[in-house]
């Protein structure tokens, strides 16, 4: 299990990056959410799907393996 997390956007961005807390891509000073505990990066887009239906998710890259 990991803490995941979400990018606040800038308003040029369509979708929101999900990231575990150590990813170097996490955004820095606070400017992100924390979605919960989840095994992996899938389930913690579903999670934040749930909490915020109006926004788009996307794994990430670097750390969602
Ligand atoms: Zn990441």
């Amino acid at each position: 299990m990991y803490n995941f997390y979400f990018n606040i956007l800038n308003s040029d961005e369509p979708r929101h990056a999900v990231h575990k807390k150590k990813c170097s891509y996490l955004q820095k000073d606070g400017n992100y959410n924390y979605i919960g505990r989840h095994k992996d990066c899938q389930e913690a887009i579903k999670e934040a799907k749930k909490k915020h239906p109006e926004k788009d998710f996307e794994e990430c890259p670097s750390c969602s393996k």
